[in-house]
């Protein structure tokens, strides 16, 4: 009785999942998909801990430990998400997702003790394969997503060595080599194995992220993500537990979709990621375009003048805007324009601000209708037809160095093209680069003027501006 409800339960669970990942592709559901599936995660753990048996028909034990595990994680999990600011995101998001890795690890460990304590029958061989997949997958997801979130927020700098590319592939087989013959052998091996392939499973993820920089970040985290997805779903064949193979398939499936996306979105091919050396030229500070020359400015009032007799205004929202937190002034000063009868639309690039959907995530945080938002290919069909273009605190994601100089290392990266508007205002609080570290010429080009100063007392001046027009 209690293994059918406990079968209901992951049975929901899985539904929950995959209803919530339908609803998160879309800004106007994805809050209510992200509850729906983290109530079915709540079932599942719960029907888990109250109603499974073993074989032997014996229930779970040790509750203080669960327990105690189980709020701790809740109370840090909590905290953290209420108090991260929205700039640092990605930096959570890549830790949450090394915690998935390091926990997949961890299920490996302990059942490889079980098979080496008991004394076992039959065959173990599909068993052993899981475990080391496990292993391997989820120790390079937990290094690599500590690195990525070292490098998010600057604390780890981008190394590499000569030969790294082939150190990481050499290390990579050696672990895939010891894994079989591990499996193989397992009756005689020395358990010392299998924690050396640990061991070295770590050090490649460490090798893996290290060298990667600028540009190329989201991609990785991405990446990272499908690799713990995959990590859980070999923790689910272990326990036959089918919420557990069901939700790490989900995500291993979701990251690997991304990923995909996110390389056509940076120009990069899944190979180069795989080889876990790429974009490292991409480094912040790396300079590559030289000086162009001079530039023009524009008052808040000419901008506002401009804005206000246009009869298109396309915003382009970069990390700046994040930074600012000009998010509600902005959506403010589009319901004012529209007043005055101005057709107001914004142009999301899928790497603007520091995560996957960030501009999508904080518009929607400032009631911004989703129909405003134009993705890249249909914003640049657009931007012809655009009286006015305002670029509010984006850099590489308009750098046209992106189409024109294959030395830049954004070379090969979709941009938007925002000199095909009749007037480009950049507002940026100086002509210090972005993300990737590069000068850009756009802001050098005749249709453009820059608007300096923060982009949210930026915005509040435009609408005092504009009110008065
Ligand atoms: P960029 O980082 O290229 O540029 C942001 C610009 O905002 C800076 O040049 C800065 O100039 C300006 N800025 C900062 N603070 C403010 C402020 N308070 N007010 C006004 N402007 C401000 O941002 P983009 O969004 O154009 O590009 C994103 C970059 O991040 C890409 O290179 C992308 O590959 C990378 N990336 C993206 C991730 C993702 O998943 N989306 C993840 C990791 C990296 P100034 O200092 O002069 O004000």
């Amino acid at each position: 009785m209690e293994a059918n409800i406990l079968t209901v339960c992951y049975l929901l669970a899985s539904v929950s999942f995959i209803l919530g990942l339908k609803m998160l592709s879309n800004p106007a559901t994805a809050r209510k998909g992200n509850l729906i599936a983290a109530a079915g995660m709540a079932i599942a753990i719960a029907g888990t801990i109250f109603l499974y048996t073993d074989e032997q028909g014996q229930p779970l034990h040790n509750y203080p430990w669960i327990f105690a595990a189980l709020a701790i994680g809740a109370v840090a999990g909590t905290l953290a998400a209420k108090k991260v600011q929205m700039t640092a995101m990605p930096e959570m998001v890549s830790l949450f997702n090394g915690m998935g890795g390091a926990c997949a690890a961890l299920i490996s460990i302990i059942e490889f003790g079980h098979l080496k304590g008991e004394l076992t029958t039959g065959d173990i061989t599909g068993t052993l394969i899981v475990i080391c997949t496990g292993l391997i997958i989820g120790s390079v997801s937990f290094a690599g997503s500590v690195i990525a979130w070292g490098k998010l927020n600057g604390k780890i700098k981008d190394i590499s060595f000569k030969g790294q590319h082939l150190f990481n592939i050499v290390l990579l087989l050696a672990l895939v080599v010891l894994a079989v013959y591990l499996t193989m052998n397992f009756e005689s091996i020395n358990p010392l194995l299998f924690y050396i392939i640990f061991v070295g499973a770590l050090v490649y993820g460490i090798f893996f992220v290290l060298p990667i920089g600028g540009a190329d970040m989201p991609v990785v985290i991405s990446l990272l993500n499908s690799f713990t997805g995959v990590a859980a779903a070999c923790g689910g064949f272990l326990y036959h537990n089918k919420a557990m193979l069901t939700g790490g398939i989900l995500v291993g499936a979701a990251g690997t979709l991304l990923t995909i996306l996110m390389c056509k979105a940076m120009n990069r091919s899944l190979t180069n990621v795989l080889i876990g050396s790429f974009g490292a030229s991409a480094k912040p500070g790396a300079a590559s375009a030289t000086s162009q020359g001079s530039y023009k400015e524009i008052s808040v009032s000419d901008t506002a003048m401009l804005m206000a007799y246009a009869k298109k205004v396309m915003v382009v929202p970069g990390y700046g805007l994040a930074v600012a937190q000009a998010q509600h002034a902005c959506h403010e000063l589009e319901k004012i324009l529209e007043e005055k009868g101005v057709e107001v639309k914004y142009a999301i690039h899928p790497v603007a601000g520091r995560m996957p959907g960030h501009m999508n995530v904080l518009l929607a945080e400032a009631d911004v209708s989703y129909d405003k938002l134009l993705e890249m290919e249909q914003a640049n069909e657009e931007f012809a037809s655009t009286d006015v273009v305002l670029v509010l605190g984006a850099n590489d994601v308009v750098n046209p160095a992106a189409k024109s100089d294959p030395a830049s290392p954004i070379y090969g990266m979709p941009i938007l093209d925002v000199e095909l508007a009749k007037h480009c205002i950049v507002n940026k609080r100086s002509m210090k680069p972005g993300y990737a570290g590069i000068e850009n010429d756009l802001f050098f080009r005749p249709k453009t003027s820059m608007l300096f100063g923060d982009a949210k007392k930026v915005l509040q001046e435009l609408i005092t501006e504009v009110k008065a027009i």
